[in-house]
């Protein structure tokens, strides 16, 4: 039986969409209050545009690719799944395929196709969407939610609300923090706000040259502390020093540390299934004695690449193999094994995938999403101190976080 709870939610992003859909199961009366004109501006630009909705993996499998908090989120990883939102999606006629390490898109490759799904959805339930109406405040009386203020100062009253506001990245999207500033007035702590799944600025002024340049299926390592970390994917030069899905990985590690003014060592393995063996016996071997080195080496590295570093190492690159001394062959060697690259900053968390640190979850109840301090609040989303590397984790979060607090709102 319906019990009719009003409900508002703030932010129409994948979070606040899936939250409202969920709440309008069980009540007539759900607004979705959005402050740009229209719903899922971030969600659009997803995946390239392609929008990597989800992850075919286990819940178990996702809560391991979760950076932060992953165990607040197993309640909710599990109580809707990726296999759920996929059946979702699939049952409004927008089909899905799996693509590399599990990685879900619309067969469209086109995000516009998702965002239409819970455009229909939110008609289909009935849910009241004001676009261009920002919150402010959320109005609380006894410890109790009992309306939102808007920003032309309306105040709408109601049972509960459900913030999903996003983080601080991409803010032209619409995610500027506002939901971590309403949350710090109503008493709720908030873990620093810093970039995740991000680029980084480096020393090596040559190397910022190579702008464009993609490297494959290298590995990354470094130490933090005692610890080594190493990561593993494509790496790419920009103008101001590497990108790419590796350095996304490292960045979930890096952001927790501050980086020393002269800068952090990076050691990057260009050849990670090749031993130094390996390498050394086919450098010495028949097939390569009488190639020129640039020759062998463009064979798997671009070029300008394989000329920047011959000479950066000072060796001439019409030399064939068997005319570089001992000594040259080791620098090379070690280049394409350990090369260093001195990490400068981490770029703003403006330009980050995703935002770690937000609302603190120990003051959030994991089974509800709703406040353990203020009662009828609930959370959802990369509002929550939650993040996750890049695969469609991110999105199954904000998704599932939304449906359980949907859920719970109307109880
Ligand atoms: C370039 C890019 C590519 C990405 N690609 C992927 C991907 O392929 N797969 C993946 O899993 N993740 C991806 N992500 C991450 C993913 O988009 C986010 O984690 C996800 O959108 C978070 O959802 P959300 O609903 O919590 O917040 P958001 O999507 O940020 O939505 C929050 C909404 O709240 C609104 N809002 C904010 N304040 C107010 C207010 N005061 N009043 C009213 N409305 C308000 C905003 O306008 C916004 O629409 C990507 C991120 C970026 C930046």
């Amino acid at each position: 039986m319906m019990k009719n709870k009003k409900v508002i939610i703030i932010g129409g992003g994948p979070a606040g969409m899936m939250a409202a859909i969920t709440a309008a199961e069980n009540s007539s009366d759900v607004i979705l209050m959005e402050k740009n004109s229209e719903v899922g501006k971030k969600l659009r630009i997803t995946g390239g545009g392609r929008c990597n909705v989800t992850n075919s993996g286990s819940p178990t499998d996702i809560m391991e690719k979760v950076v932060s908090n992953s165990k607040f989120l197993y309640k909710s990883l599990n109580a809707f799944t990726s296999k759920e939102l996929m059946e979702l999606i699939e049952r409004k006629g927008c089909p899905l395929k799996v693509e590399e390490k599990g990685k879900i898109f619309p067969v469209s490759d086109n995000s516009g196709d998702v965002i239409k799904v819970f455009e229909e959805l939110l008609e289909e339930k009935r849910v009241k969407i004001y676009l261009q109406c920002e919150a402010k405040d959320i109005v609380v009386e006894d410890n109790k939610v009992v309306g939102v203020k808007t920003s032309d100062q309306k105040v709408f009253l109601c049972d509960a609300v459900i913030l999903a506001t996003g983080g601080v990245s991409y803010p032209h999207t619409g995610s500027t923090g506002e939901g971590h500033t309403i949350s710090k007035t109503l008493g709720h702590g908030v873990s620093s706000l810093k970039p995740s799944l991000i680029s980084m600025e480096i020393r090596e002024k040559w190397l910022t040259e190579m702008t464009g340049i993609s490297l494959n299926s290298v590995v990354i390592k470094t130490r933090i502390g005692k610890k080594t970390i190493a990561v593993d994917g494509d790496l790419l030069f920009t103008h101001y020093g590497i990108s790419g899905p590796s350095v996304f990985q490292l960045s979930t590690y890096l952001n927790k540390v501050d980086l020393p003014q002269e800068g952090h060592e990076i050691s990057v393995d260009f050849v990670p299934k090749v031993t130094q063996e390996e390498l050394k016996e086919r450098f010495i071997s028949s097939e390569y004695s009488n190639k020129q080195i640039s020759t062998i080496l463009t064979e798997y590295w671009p070029k300008k690449f394989i000329t920047g570093l011959l000479d950066k190492l000072n060796i001439d690159h019409s030399m064939s193999m068997n005319q570089l001394i001992k000594k040259d062959r080791n620098k090379l060697m070690n280049a394409l094994k350990e090369f260093k690259i001195t990490v400068l900053r981490l770029r703003s968390v403006k330009d980050a995938i995703v935002t770690s640190g937000g609302i603190a979850v120990k003051e959030v109840n994991p089974a509800t999403m709703e406040s353990k301090l203020i009662k009828g609040l609930f959370f959802a989303g990369e509002v929550l101190d939650v993040d996750a590397l890049t695969g469609g984790y991110n999105l199954q979060i904000a998704f599932s976080t939304g449906y359980v607090a949907g859920m719970n709102s109307v109880e």
